[in-house]
């Protein structure tokens, strides 16, 4: 990348589309089954993953054809920018658009490498069961460490 600190000077709108890819931690988090209160539109994130999901390194298995397999896989996009309201407070789309930095454990900030990311706990590795494996009620998988910045 010509530019390796263009999140530090670009808008969301101004990044190109492998800027905008990179931005992604790949923490995963976005993957898991989320759960809204009728009664006060709050949003829950779960332990539960996307069956696509891979556990480890926190990857889609099949990105190419994400959309194609699962129906409610959502594209994060300024133009859908309604979406951002699933991502975690740690995500970086997120954060750039609240006029945020990235967290110091960003795979940007360290050359792409997710070690510290997934050494700090902020993805989902080792945290979650897949949809496949789980049987009841959404709201009894409510999780809050997918809320956790993992920062000091
Ligand atoms: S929550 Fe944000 S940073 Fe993490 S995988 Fe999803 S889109 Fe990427
Ligand atoms: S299809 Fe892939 S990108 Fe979409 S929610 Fe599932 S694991 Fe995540």
């Amino acid at each position: 990348m010509n530019d390796p600190l263009f999140w530090q000077h670009k808008s969301l709108e101004q990044m190109s589309e492998s800027e905008w890819e990179a931005l992604c931690d790949g923490c995963g988090k976005c993957c898991l089954a989320k759960v809204i209160d009728d009664d006060t539109d709050e949003l829950y994130f779960t332990d539960i993953n996307c069956q696509l999901l891979d556990q480890h390194s926190c990857q889609c298995s099949d990105y190419a054809n994400r959309f194609a397999k699962v129906s409610d896989c959502v594209k994060i996009t300024l133009e859908h920018h309604e979406s951002f309201q699933w991502l975690p407070p740690s995500c970086a789309y997120r954060r750039l658009d609240e006029g945020r930095a990235l967290p110091l454990w960003h795979p940007l900030r360290h050359n792409g490498d997710k070690t510290l990311m997934h050494r700090v706990g902020a993805s989902v590795r080792g945290k979650t069961i897949s949809e496949t494996a789980v049987s009841g009620e959404l709201q009894e998988f409510i999780a809050y460490w997918p809320l956790d910045e993992c920062e000091d």
